[in-house]
């Protein structure tokens, strides 16, 4: 059995060109697409994140602003700050990046942004409409991992996915897509009893645990497909992908899996706010 790898990067590509193009329709129309990004404190991971994040931005047609506050900023600074955003009619997306200082409330700070402009399904109203099957901002890395499903045509409807993890960002939004695609979805977390047991029983495995090459290919069965959604120190993802490959009928590899993807929707999902931003006002 060969193993198809899951390219990211092609099916970010295709997302990024259907973006540029409505990015330049919207300029032309007088409305620049404008992605906000909030950073809190020096994380250096935070600080490439965010400068990609920009730097895809400015590739493919929108602007960016780039809000850094200091290390020792307070909640209510932090809120203060989301809030200007919100009533900004220049600003059509919102991404405060994670993690913040531990200091700090992050779920006030998330709550804190508006529903419009929550363009990576953070906020508990947009996550509650995203789980409801109606909502119009997923969380990005979730909404990137059901798209790289479907462009290579994977089927989701019937299927066992087994997702490890259950972040708001990552691991609860993606179990609820690909329950609303008609998927059977076991949720494992760190307490999950006899994890190896549950994951031997997927057709898909999604990976989002934070914990370097944590999923072995023993655990594995024959022919599942094995979307890598961890990012750690030293370009590793969640999964072993040496012992894993060999059981997969496909498998992402990192990088290139859904971390490009994530950055698609970013930018997709903040063009979709300024159109619909725009509608608005001819309304
Ligand atoms: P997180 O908030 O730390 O959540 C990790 C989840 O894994 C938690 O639900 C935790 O369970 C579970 N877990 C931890 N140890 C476990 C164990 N031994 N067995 C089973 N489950 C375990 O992490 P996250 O933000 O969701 O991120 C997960 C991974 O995705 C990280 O590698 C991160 O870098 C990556 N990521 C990538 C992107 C991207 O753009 N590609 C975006 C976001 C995140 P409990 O809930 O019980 O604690």
């Amino acid at each position: 059995m060969s193993t198809l790898v899951l390219d990211g990067l092609r099916v970010a590509k295709e997302i990024h060109q259907q973006t540029k193009e409505r990015a330049l329709r919207l300029r032309e129309q007088g409305i620049v697409p404008c992605l906000a990004t909030v950073l809190v404190g020096n994380d250096p991971a935070s600080h490439t994140y965010v400068r990609m994040k920009g730097k895809a931005c400015e590739r493919y047609g929108l602007d960016s602003i780039r809000i850094h506050m200091p290390e020792e900023t307070t909640t209510e600074q932090l809120v203060e700050k989301i809030k200007e955003l919100n009533s900004d009619p220049k600003i059509h997306g919102i991404l405060l990046q994670h993690p913040v200082p531990s200091h700090i409330d992050e779920r006030q700070a998330f709550e804190a942004i508006g529903l419009d402009k929550d363009v990576d399904g953070v906020t508990s109203h947009g996550y509650g409409e995203v789980s409801m099957g109606f909502g119009e901002f997923p969380s990005c890395t979730p909404a990137g991992i059901i798209a790289i499903l479907d462009y290579y045509q994977i089927p989701i409807e019937g299927k066992h996915a087994v997702v490890i993890g259950r972040s708001p960002i990552l691991g609860k939004p993606v179990s609820q897509l690909l329950l609303n695609r008609n998927a059977t979805v076991t949720v494992c977390h760190s307490r999950t009893v006899d994890l190896p047991h549950h994951v031997s029983q997927a057709d898909i495995i999604v990976a989002a645990v934070g914990k370097p090459r944590f999923v072995k290919g023993d655990w594995v069965k024959e022919g599942a497909v094995i979307i890598d959604a961890g990012y750690n120190e030293g370009n590793v993802g969640d999964v072993d992908y040496e012992s894993c490959f060999p059981k997969a009928a496909a498998i992402t590899p990192v990088p290139g899996g859904p971390g490009p993807v994530t950055i698609a929707y970013l930018l997709k999902h903040t063009v979709d706010a300024a159109e619909k931003q725009a509608r608005q006002i001819r309304e």
